[in-house]
């Protein structure tokens, strides 16, 4: 097998048509022989799946992975590269915002030995400015935040080679943060400038607290530098208790009263809030690492269908 295109799909039943046919027109115009395309169903609760179901009876060429409930983003599209079989993987999203039609030079840079081709948005129609202001803000605290260069206006859409494929499924960690993690790998990379498009129907699956938590996902898989957060905030409260402990004993030798409660709450109140905020990143990790050793599977699949079998 030459290619394999993965797309997760949640509630897509708008667009999962037009996706088959864009895709397979741009499988046919890379000119390679063999190619499948993987559709995941993560679990939605529209016409999705019967679509789906529809298409694979006359397509050969596809594969569906439905899976047993909504599993969110990350771990339907790491299911579906579960069962890609593809020499380069093509990575998208279901709602055509990044255009299959660029595949044939995308699979070009491939074949020059190109082992991650990933698209880098240079423009984004249809988005708002708010999610665009916080996707900047997030990439900020991201490239501060970690040791690994992870680019910046990037998202899932990319070309991947087989081996890098290989060790990314090799990586078993629940709290997938891809792009990250094939950034990580290493290899030869190579940004793939392109313009993203709109929706091509339906809205957004991220809505805003998904958004937060993917990207704490990613901020704590990648780095453990909040967690050090208490320490300056520590090393400052000492300055300040010393400072405020001067200040007392020369209050009280120069005659003028302490500071009353108030102040005294105040400053009390400030430290227990830092105090709660680094309980709370620490918790945030421990659950992480928590929720890692139970080593559960990553994603259950209710039944794949096969193109080829069904057709
Ligand atoms: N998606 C998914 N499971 C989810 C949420 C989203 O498989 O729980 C899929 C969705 O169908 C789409 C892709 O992930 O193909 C990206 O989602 P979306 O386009 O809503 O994100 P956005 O482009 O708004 O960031
Ligand atoms: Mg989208």
């Amino acid at each position: 097998m030459e290619l394999s295109v993965v797309v997760p799909c949640y509630n897509e039943d708008e667009s999962v048509e037009e996706l088959h046919r864009r895709v397979t027109a741009a499988c046919k115009d890379s000119g390679v022989k063999t190619y499948e395309i993987v559709l995941v169903n993560d679990g939605s609760s529209d016409g999705t799946l019967a679509k789906m179901k529809a298409m694979v009876e006359a397509d050969p060429h596809l594969v569906i992975v439905d899976l047993s409930r909504n599993h969110g983003h990350q771990l339907a599209l790491t299911a579906g590269l579960a069962h890609a079989q593809g020499d380069h993987i093509l990575i998208m999203d279901a709602d055509l915002q990044d255009p299959p039609e660029l595949l044939p030079d995308m699979l070009a840079r491939a074949h020059d030995g190109i082992d991650v081709v990933y698209g880098e948005r240079v423009k984004r129609e249809g988005e708002t400015w708010f999610k665009l202001v916080m996707a900047k803000l997030f990439y900020k605290t991201l490239s501060y935040m970690s040791d690994v260069e992870i680019p910046e206006n990037v998202g899932d859409f990319r070309l991947i080679s087989r081996r890098v494929l290989d060790e990314l499924l090799a990586m078993p960690e629940r709290q997938r943060f891809i792009r990250g993690m094939i950034a990580w790998v290493g290899f030869k990379q190579e940004a793939f400038p392109y313009e993203r498009k709109a929706r091509f129907a339906g809205t957004t699956k991220y809505p805003f607290w998904k958004l937060v938590h993917f990207a704490f996902d990613a901020i704590s898989s990648f780095s453990i530098r909040p967690l050090r957060i208490a320490i300056p905030f520590a090393f400052s409260a000492a300055v300040l208790a010393g400072g405020l402990g001067i200040y007392a004993i020369l209050a009280y030798f120069l005659g003028g009263t302490a500071s009353g409660w108030a102040s005294l709450a105040t400053i009390i109140t400030f430290f227990s809030a830092l105090q709660l905020i680094c309980i709370g990143l620490i918790g945030e990790y421990i659950g992480r690492t928590y929720i890692q050793v139970k080593g559960r599977p990553l994603f259950i699949v209710r039944k794949v269908f096969r193109g080829s079998e069904a057709g």
